[in-house]
């Protein structure tokens, strides 16, 4: 969760990703993509009072968060004030002071974050230096390399500062999978279950949240079918998402929500209460995302985890693992890293040292003592003891019990071997509530809150959160 106060060092009159206490004061605002964590302070009275009587502060972002901000009437006032602009155009933007009249021109670029519809990172160049301020973001390794207006010919531009979601900035996040492998882990799961028969369903246990669209398209177009979802308001500026979610509650893929899902669920019932017409029993698995990481020193890993006799948590990152997040700055070398997330049980200060150390110590990461990764570890041991021995063993998803070398040959989305080629670039979500999806972090204040619920994810104990 972004804990940015919203200000860039470089060019202090602009503001980005927040909007109350001294961010009111600033010539020009910028919102990186609709999670709330992002938008503290954006419907304000004292903003709205702000831009009525200014003729040129505005509210920059892409055309995707626009239409997600505007759907939500308490932001309604914001659309003569917001500039919606295309990805990878360069715009110089004129930033006054109204009352004195002096100005400074700034040109900013939007570079696709990856992280959830709409989401960017902001490239801003000029007479402090170019700034990178990334948003939430998660690249593949090599992304970077791919992104033209981070270069200037065939050299990468020299980057001033790097204001970095830091969310998994912390060695025991070495590794998350790839979108495409933790997709990929899903598709299997849920195809060999709605398979067995018309009366085998899948829930999907997540937030209604903008991200997890490239979830919904992706399950729709393999499995030709709609998810049902409880209302398609948060998609109806989404044509392209529209076609895959449905209110028609005769579907096998579910992500309907309910106030009480998890004891619904418990009681074999989907939230929508939905069932067979003839009076077959449904035979329902839940499947809820969740952020898995493993230690660099880990071969191979499992995207699917069984965590209850037809509970599975399934690998789903919005956010850049370690190793990716070392990518992109040693690829990009700035003279600054600025991180706006504190990691899981780091303080302030410990997260504002550790990335001055990365970018001067380049890319093996092998002398680091800090690479110990006993999550990983207790990741595998404890989610394997919590196998259901009353299940049937067709199930494909059993985690590692070690020693997987003699050519067992599992689908690879299971246990995925490790590749050095990750570098398809990740396809960037299409779609949609400004919740934040349920990564460990998004709804967890206090530190000491945070790293009880990683250990307690670590451990493969079932995290249940509390609605807000
Ligand atoms: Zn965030
Ligand atoms: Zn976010
Ligand atoms: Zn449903």
């Amino acid at each position: 969760m972004s804990s940015f106060a919203g200000r860039m060092k470089e060019y202090p009159t602009v503001s980005l990703d927040r909007f109350d206490r001294e961010n009111l004061l600033s010539r020009a605002y910028f919102l990186s993509h609709c999670h709330k964590d992002h938008m503290k302070g954006l419907k304000g009275p004292i903003l709205k009072r702000k831009l009525e009587f200014s003729r040129t502060v505005r509210l920059y972002c892409s055309f995707v968060t626009k239409e997600l901000l505007l759907s939500n009437p308490k932001y309604a006032f914001w659309e003569e004030y917001i500039v919606p602009l295309e990805l990878e155009s360069p715009t110089q933007i004129s930033l006054v002071d109204e009352t004195s009249g002096e100005k400074e021109d700034l040109v900013v670029t939007l570079l696709t974050a990856g992280h959830c519809p709409g989401s960017v990172m902001f490239l801003f160049e000029g007479s402090q230096g170019n700034v990178l301020y990334t948003g939430d973001f998660r690249l593949a390794a090599g992304d970077a390399s791919r992104i033209e207006h981070l270069h200037s010919g065939s050299r990468v531009k020299d980057i001033q500062s790097i204001y970095l979601d830091s969310t998994f900035y912390d060695p025991r996040f070495y590794k998350i999978p790839t979108r495409e492998v933790c997709l990929n882990g899903i598709l299997e799961l849920v195809g060999n279950w709605i398979s067995q028969s018309p009366y085998h369903v899948v829930w999907l246990n997540c937030k209604a949240a903008y991200g997890y669209e490239y979830l919904f398209t992706n399950l729709g177009e393999e499995f030709n079918t709609q998810i049902h979802v409880r209302s398609l308001a948060m998609f109806k500026k989404m044509p392209e998402i529209l076609s895959y979610v449905t209110t028609d509650r005769r579907t096998q893929i579910h992500a309907c929500r309910h106030p009480k899902d998890e004891e619904f669920f418990q009681g074999s019932r989907l939230p929508c209460g939905c069932t067979a017409s003839d009076g077959t029993p449904l035979r329902i698995i839940s499947i809820k995302p969740s952020t898995m990481w493993f230690g660099e020193r880990m071969r191979k890993t499992n995207v699917i985890i069984k965590t209850g006799a037809s509970s599975y948590r399934a690998c789903f990152s919005f956010h850049s693992s370690y190793s990716e997040l070392k990518d992109f700055l040693s690829y990009l070398r700035p003279v600054n890293i600025y991180p706006s997330v504190i990691p899981i049980g780091r303080t302030l200060t410990e997260v504002t040292q550790i990335p001055q150390k990365t970018a001067d110590e380049g890319e093996t990461p092998d002398n680091d003592e800090n690479f110990s990764l006993t999550l990983s570890a207790s990741l595998s041991n404890h989610s394997s003891q919590n196998l259901d021995s009353c299940l049937p063993d067709t199930l494909i998803l059993q985690p590692e019990q070690g020693g997987r070398e003699q050519g067992d040959k599992r689908p690879s989305t299971v246990a995925q071997e490790e590749s050095n080629d990750q570098k398809e670039l990740s396809e960037s979500q299409v779609s949609s509530d400004y919740d934040i999806p349920c990564t460990p972090e998004s709804k967890t204040p206090r530190p000491d809150e945070l790293s009880q619920l990683y250990r307690k994810l670590a451990s493969g104990e079932d995290v249940i959160r509390k609605r807000d």
